[in-house]
């Protein structure tokens, strides 16, 4: 059997290293990203921060050979289900018994006229470092931190940039001349995670002087950034949170339903025959919200599948099904992180809780990244 994964990002990697330890040699395990390199998203605020370094940071994905995987450093350009092939830009098409679809998702800062050139993507790696040095070379004025767009990866994480950011100016001496202001487009700071934990995290910005402003969505930027809602607001340093969408190639295969990609909530299976996705490309409904864009599920949903694939190449009855449940570390400067739990199928409704920072989660946060890069790639 031949087992092709699509992407080797969060879930690509993990649904890799997980079948390749249930699967004898003779199953090929191919995984084909354009990147030749894996960063984990979390790994930005780091470099934000200062704490690592753009060129440290990332990790040949070559290092899959080595473990039995065969990665193929390629463009994917048409995903045809009813021929169970792939089509590449340089190796052509490839063939697959199954297909995990785990391309994640793209990045549009381009829809909000007048970002690009002028705003800063958190999302963009090496958009991260300059950032970095114009926060620090700032001595006065205004920073605006904007949520483009719903849904974008890591709900959280814009809201750790702030922290991370009044943390650096506060270690640089220039945070009191320095204004701070986050703008989210829906009506709480973290809709998926329910009105308490979004009042919670609005008061530890309030705390760090942070200014919170909810439903504003930026419209335009020029001299000033204009919102939907009719106000507008001048800065000096616009750090954004682009629109995320579906990548391309999946919505030229005719694989989207919607904006990203329909799938079982339990099992991952797409109404393709063989054909699982994972992660940010797909949508799993859970009332009005929907599960976040977070590696954390993307993982959990990569061994889901794994298991699945790996039970029906061994003749065994299926023993896996993703549980809605996740966690993260929510950084608020100074060597602190707080504790986001999750369960997203809970009943009656998704249940989220956030513990208080504390250094321990922070370390537990390193953590989780150094080990899962080890095991996937080193
Ligand atoms: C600042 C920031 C902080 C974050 N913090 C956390 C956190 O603390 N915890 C957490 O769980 N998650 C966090 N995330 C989110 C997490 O990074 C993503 O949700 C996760 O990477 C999704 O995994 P994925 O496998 O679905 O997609 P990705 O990891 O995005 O992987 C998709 C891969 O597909 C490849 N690809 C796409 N299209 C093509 C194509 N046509 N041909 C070839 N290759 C292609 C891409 O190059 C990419 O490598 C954070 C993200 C950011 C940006």
């Amino acid at each position: 059997m031949r087992i092709v994964i699509l992407g080797a990002g969060f879930g690509g990697l993990a649904a890799a290293s997980m079948l390749r330890g249930q699967l004898p040699p003779d199953h090929g395990i191919v995984v084909i990203d354009r990147k030749k390199e894996f960063m984990m998203g979390l790994v930005n605020l780091w470099i934000l921060h200062g704490d690592r370094k753009l060129e440290d940071a990332q990790t040949p994905l070559a290092g899959l050979n080595a473990k039995g995987i065969e990665y193929l450093n390629d463009e994917v350009t048409a995903i045809d289900t009813g021929g169970k092939s792939v089509a590449c830009k340089s190796h052509g098409k490839i063939s697959y018994d199954y297909l995990i679809v785990a391309l994640g998702s793209e990045l549009a800062p381009e829809r909000v006229a007048g970002f690009v050139g002028r705003g800063y993507n958190l999302y963009d790696a090496p958009q991260v470092p300059p950032l970095r040095e114009k926060l620090l070379s700032m001595k006065k004025g205004k920073v605006a931190v904007c949520i483009m767009g719903m849904p974008y990866k890591c709900p959280p994480a814009p809201y750790e940039a702030s922290l991370l950011i009044h943390d650096m100016l506060e270690r640089n001496g220039t945070r009191k001349e320095i204004e701070i202001d986050v703008y989210a487009p829906a009506p709480v700071a973290l809709p998926v995670a329910g009105p308490e934990v979004s009042r919670e995290v609005v008061s530890i910005l309030e705390r760090n002087g942070i200014n919170f402003h909810a439903s504003h969505k930026l419209k335009t930027v020029s001299s000033a950034l204009e919102f939907e809602n009719g106000a507008t607001q001048d800065c000096d340093v616009l750090v954004g949170i682009p629109q995320h969408r579906v990548p391309d190639v999946i919505k030229s295969s005719g694989l989207a339903a919607g904006d990203w990609m329909a799938v079982d909530r339990k099992t991952l299976r797409t109404n393709f025959e063989s054909v699982f996705a994972i992660g940010d490309v797909t949508e799993i409904k859970v009332g009005q919200l929907a599960i976040p864009k977070a590696g954390i599920f993307a993982e959990a949903q990569a061994k889901v599948v794994a298991q699945q694939i790996a039970d029906e190449i061994n003749n065994r009855s299926p023993s896996a099904a993703f549980d809605g449940k996740g966690f993260c570390f929510m950084e608020t400067g100074n060597g602190q992180a707080g504790y986001v739990d999750a369960d997203f199928f809970a009943e009656p409704a998704p249940a989220v809780r956030l513990e208080p920072a504390s250094r321990q989660n922070y370390e537990k946060k390193h953590d989780f990244e150094r080990t899962r890069v080890r095991q996937w790639l080193l």
